[in-house]
């Protein structure tokens, strides 16, 4: 019979350490907002296969999708025979991002392969080589990428050198005293000492910084770096492979601050947990690449385009963007009110349903708890529901729960939250 541990012993054995597990449990069944491991615990998901399930797992509409899917045809590449799910779903996608321009959208497997995709174009439309990203992102674990993500241990470590002429600016964090000028400030400074602003093909941020901690980007920001690229030719790219399908209240975050991204990096929720992503942007920067420039065998499966296609109804059918806000709200209303009775949490923070509050010591926000976050974490598990941790100093819990689940799971995983914290800190 199968339980949790004698599974961890294989799968030591068997896989590399590298693989990391936050939870050291082995699944046998998921359902909407809710799983169950292979010993026949319950519990309430509130990780979401790291921003993957907005729509839920084995949503129905996304599941009947993929049958029929599967009934007509499974892979062709394509590269080789086209399908018009592809096509379909470049169109509804083009309509969705913001812009008064023509767009086109490209079609990749993982976040890591949009981001890097979005930055071959980026490339090939501007021909200049710099990157400018920040502190504290989380762009892949691909070579690129990883040379763009803004956090060292553990995922950079021992794996360099890494591709040049990329640099990194500082992020606004009004909680550690880092201003929206600050960061203006830091890219004038990457002028100056690195890379003349133009040599510089794309500034690249996340809308929502996800696995950094959940530090929202200001609309001010926003504004200043739309301002700035455009006085020096350089394209603005928002990675919304977190903050996208919805996560925040809009399809896209960077709706919000109103303005418009040259290019934009979506995955993770865009089809209900298959995995595909997309790059979207200007008509013609898009097409800046020659014929078999970009592509992939997998890129754009058609189970994936169907699946996509179903969560995009989805969301129409059950305005699952007006959910996310008011999901957000109860979070945000809870965690705030678990606040006024632990000095522990130094903020709550976040943007529609991207929830989350971070843990110091001795409230003090300037001595992160990464401790804490982490026993946190293991009560919650005890109790039954699974929460994922973030941040540069790995003391932010976040909460990424399908928007389809009811208020009142999303409260029992709330009151979970609130006894665990009890618990740690009576
Ligand atoms: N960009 C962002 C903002 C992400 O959050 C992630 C994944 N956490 C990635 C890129 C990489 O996506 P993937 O793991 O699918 O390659």
């Amino acid at each position: 019979h199968l339980n949790n541990a004698s599974l961890m012993a294989r799968r030591e054995a068997a896989i590399p350490r590298g693989v990391g597990q936050s939870h050291h449990i082995f699944i046998s069944r998921a359902e909407n907002a809710e799983v169950w491991d292979v010993e026949g615990c319950r519990y309430i998901d509130f990780a979401g296969g790291i921003a993957v399930l907005n729509t839920g797992h084995r949503n129905a509409a996304v599941m009947e999708a993929v049958k029929s899917q599967l009934d007509c045809y499974t892979h062709t590449c394509f590269q080789v025979l086209a399908y018009e799910p592809y096509v379909e779903l470049a169109e509804r996608i083009n309509a969705k991002a913001p812009g008064n321009f023509a767009k086109k959208t490209l079609f990749l497997t993982t976040g890591a392969e949009a981001v890097e995709n979005a930055i071959k174009i980026a490339r090939a439309h501007t021909g200049r080589s710099g990157v400018i990203a920040f502190s504290g992102g989380y762009h892949g674990r691909t070579l690129l990428t990883l040379a763009m993500t803004g956090k060292v241990a553990p995922y950079k470590l021992g794996f360099g050198p890494f591709p040049a002429e990329v640099f990194h600016a500082r992020f606004p964090s009004a909680l550690h005293g880092v201003s929206v000028d600050d960061t203006i400030a830091s890219i004038e400074q990457i002028f100056k000492n690195d890379i003349d602003a133009s040599r510089v093909a794309a500034i690249i941020l996340e809308p929502v910084q996800g696995e950094g901690g959940f530090n929202v980007a200001p609309p001010e920001l926003m504004r200043h770096l739309r301002t700035l690229c455009d006085q020096h030719g350089i394209l603005l790219i928002c990675d919304e492979v977190q903050t996208g399908a919805g996560r925040t209240g809009t399809w896209f975050a960077c709706e919000q601050s109103g303005i418009a991204p040259d290019l934009i990096t979506m995955a993770k929720s865009m089809a209900g947990g298959f995995p595909i992503s997309a790059v979207v942007g200007r008509a013609e920067v898009m097409d800046a690449p020659g014929a078999g420039g970009l592509g992939g065998t997998y890129a754009g499966s058609p189970l994936a385009c169907a699946a996509a296609l179903a969560v995009l109804d989805e969301f129409e059918k059950h305005d699952l963007l007006q959910r996310s806000r008011d999901i957000g709200q109860r979070i945000t209303t809870s965690l705030r009110n678990l606040a006024k009775r632990h000095s522990s949490i130094a903020e709550v923070r976040g943007l529609g349903a991207m929830v989350a509050m971070e843990l110091c010591k001795n409230g003090d926000p300037h001595q992160p708890d990464a401790e804490l976050t982490k026993a946190l974490a293991a009560e919650a598990t005890k109790r039954g529901l699974i929460l994922l941790t973030c941040g540069t100093y790995g003391n932010v819990v976040r909460i990424l729960v399908p928007l389809t689940a009811d208020d009142a799971l999303i409260d029992e995983g709330l009151a979970i939250i609130a006894a665990s914290l009890d618990t740690l800190q009576p």
